[in-house]
């Protein structure tokens, strides 16, 4: 028990500075506890404007390093949203009420970041069950996020947002979901890659608004941009070294789970539904609300693997036709 304690509170004292700058006036905070669901990192542009882009780290981690760097949480001037979900808009309301400062997201994010139904409808969960554990998550784990949200305005993907010295390029990369934008910052060499996360997960779309064709795509533009540092919305580090092999890495892991789907349909999972009890995207269920993510992610793969005739459904049940 004490040994649990001792570890529990280490968790909460951070062991890695809140901040580190990425180039002057842009300052990376860093999420709390590893920067992992539900935290996120935020960028913080200390400029003319200043800009938050995201919301998702707890905020004390804002708050200390607005103060470390001279200002006051109500000095916020503006906070772009990267998308909808509730990690990244997070504090968004909170800090907005304290500063009054303008909230802006991409046309397509808006109605799912001012309303928490909307945003339920872009998640994709309508069945009760599900839904009763997804709201259990919430409420024990993102409860800010729960109320609706105000936003000013949107953001142009022809148009940088202009922070004084900084400007922010948004990059729109659908795929993770449809409004999910990266940014270039002060060009294309440091680009925000936000939940191009980079993590060993991998790549997630497990919402009814994500595409994993799109999400390929995205991946392969950024990779195109050939930037040479990617900052990830939950690692807390930049990427620097080996950047496009860490992108290709990320890349490859649809055709590694598509390989492993078509396997496990051969050995007789022959449905969505047991594909999803193993599991195969998630290395393991924490919680039932992980499940319709994990049967969401599956889907996606079966609709593309039975669009190249590798996959066939008959009667509701999957067989492979060449693996
Ligand atoms: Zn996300």
């Amino acid at each position: 028990m004490r040994v649990i304690c001792q570890k529990t509170i280490r968790k909460a004292m951070a062991d890695y500075p809140t901040h580190i700058e990425i180039e002057p006036r842009v300052h990376l905070i860093r999420g709390a506890n590893d920067a992992r669901f539900p935290e996120a990192n935020t960028l913080l542009i200390d400029d003319e404007i200043l800009t938050l882009v995201d919301a998702g780290s707890s905020p004390d981690q804002v708050s200390s390093t607005l103060r470390d760097l001279g200002h006051k949480p109500e000095d916020l001037d503006r906070i772009v949203l990267t998308h909808y979900h509730a990690d990244h808009k997070g504090y968004a309301a909170y800090f907005r009420r304290i500063s009054n400062c303008e909230v802006l997201c991409h046309p397509l994010a808006k109605n799912g970041v001012e309303s928490f139904k909307v945003m339920m409808k872009f998640i994709g969960i309508d069945n009760p069950e599900a839904k009763s554990h997804w709201l259990n998550l919430l409420q024990a784990r993102l409860p800010h996020v729960q109320n609706d949200y105000i936003v000013d305005g949107t953001f142009r993907d022809d148009k940088p947002i202009d922070c004084g010295e900084i400007q922010l390029i948004p990059l729109h990369s659908p795929g993770h979901t449809h409004d999910h934008t990266c940014f270039g910052i002060n060009g294309l060499e440091k680009i925000l890659l936000v939940d191009i996360d980079l993590t060993e997960f991998g790549p997630w779309y497990g919402n009814v608004v994500s595409d994993l064709g799109d999400f390929k795509k995205a991946i392969q533009q950024i990779i195109d941009l050939q930037p040479k540092m990617g900052i990830s919305s939950h690692l807390l580090d930049p990427v620097t070294k080996d950047l496009e092999e860490q992108l290709r890495w990320y890349l490859a892991f649809f055709q590694k789970r598509d390989k492993e789907i078509l396997q496990h349909i051969a050995a007789g999972s022959d449905t969505v539904k047991e594909l999803a009890k193993i599991p195969i995207i998630y290395p393991r269920i924490p919680h039932p609300a992980y499940l319709v993510f994990e049967e969401l992610m599956l889907d996606k793969h079966i609709e593309l693997l039975s669009k190249s005739n590798l996959v066939i459904v008959e009667d509701g049940h999957l067989q492979v036709l060449r693996a």
